[in-house]
């Protein structure tokens, strides 16, 4: 497959942002022992303006994999660090692989009988359900141990609290695939609605940003969307762009006072507050990562289903939280979202 075509692909589908969102997700291409990758940090979508990817040796990945080694060293030439789940795709033993954080999985997959659910939509096509593992040698330890139980290898893993991986031998037929997990995973998102500048206004005594778009506004507006952002976060990304916990603002408190209140009790200052019934305050330091990742929180909300109860859907839990906030691989791409 040639660099372009790749490139081209991966832009396509960073587009869409139900599938992807800010720097998430990752593609790579396999020829010999050559795997071409995204590197970590960077965005599918701009695989057309830079070079998103680099290239490592498959044997070296293996031999990372048996070490028990997820820290991959980057390209010395161009400082290209290879994606957190470079040994995920090595694990794949398809030519051409994509993980993606595909919003309507990871909700199905976080309803108490999400495997169930799941296993209905999908059947008769080759997949393999996976609990929940820390992205990185973990999630490919448990992906390689799920992949020897088949005849032959799944070309679809649901990936619980995180996405889907696909693998497929050429671009047409991972469109093929990938097209008919989106119609058999379908979920309509609810109709958008428009923040309440009047009711934001009275709450800004930091001046805090309100973004014209009324997307992540509809974080605060829909009902089942503020559920969601009550709970713990769905997938990794939320968590590393937007914190453990959400700060959603009191009817009587300003912002002031709350943003201080949230730091000194969660310990981290957040970066976004959510004013019910009214829409979203972006502080003027939240990161390009963090308002994607609000953003992808108003499209998640607006497709949960309005039948699952509060604290229906599960999210990361605080082990897990903490576990993903100590992996240094994060911290790079935080570091990489700072630019
Ligand atoms: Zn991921």
């Amino acid at each position: 497959m040639e660099l372009e075509s790749l490139n081209s692909l991966s832009a396509a589908l960073g587009a869409d942002s139900s599938l992807i969102q800010g720097a998430g997700g990752n593609l790579s291409f396999k020829s010999g022992d050559r795997l071409i990758i995204k590197a970590s940090g960077t965005s599918m979508s701009q695989a057309k303006e830079k070079n998103i990817f680099t290239e490592v040796k498959i044997s070296e990945i293996l031999g990372s994999l048996e070490a028990g080694n997820d820290n991959l060293p980057p390209d010395p030439l161009t400082g290209h660090k290879p994606s957190i789940e470079t040994l995920l795709h090595v694990v794949m033993p398809h030519p051409l692989v994509v993980h993606l954080h595909m919003l309507s999985a990871i909700i199905f997959a976080a309803m108490a009988n999400g495997a169930e659910i799941i296993g209905q939509k999908l059947n008769g096509l080759n997949f393999a359900f996976l609990d929940y593992h820390r992205p990185g040698l973990p999630l490919a330890l448990a992906a390689r141990d799920a992949i020897k139980n088949f005849k032959s290898p799944p070309d679809i893993l649901i990936l619980k609290k995180h996405g889907l991986v696909l693998g497929a031998n050429s671009r047409d037929e991972l469109i093929l695939l990938l097209n008919d997990c989106i119609r058999r995973l379908d979920l309509p998102p609810r109709a958008m609605q428009q923040p309440r500048i009047d009711r934001l206004l009275p709450k800004n005594d930091l001046d805090w940003l309100i973004d014209s778009d009324p997307l992540p506004h509809n974080v605060a507006l829909d009902k089942t969307a503020l559920n969601l952002a009550k709970s713990a976060p769905l997938y990794p990304d939320h968590l590393v762009f937007l914190g453990p916990v959400m700060l959603i603002l009191g009817p009587s408190k300003p912002l002031a006072l709350s943003v201080l209140d949230h730091t000194i009790r969660h310990g981290h200052q957040p970066k976004v507050a959510i004013i019910p019934e009214a829409g979203v305050l972006i502080s003027p330091d939240a990161s390009f990562g963090a308002v994607a990742m609000l953003k992808a929180l108003a499209l998640t909300g607006l497709r949960a289903p309005e039948s699952v109860p509060i604290g229906g859907f599960e999210g990361l839990d605080a082990n897990q939280c903490r576990e993903l906030m100590n992996f240094n691989a994060e911290s790079h791409r935080l570091k990489m979202d700072a630019y």
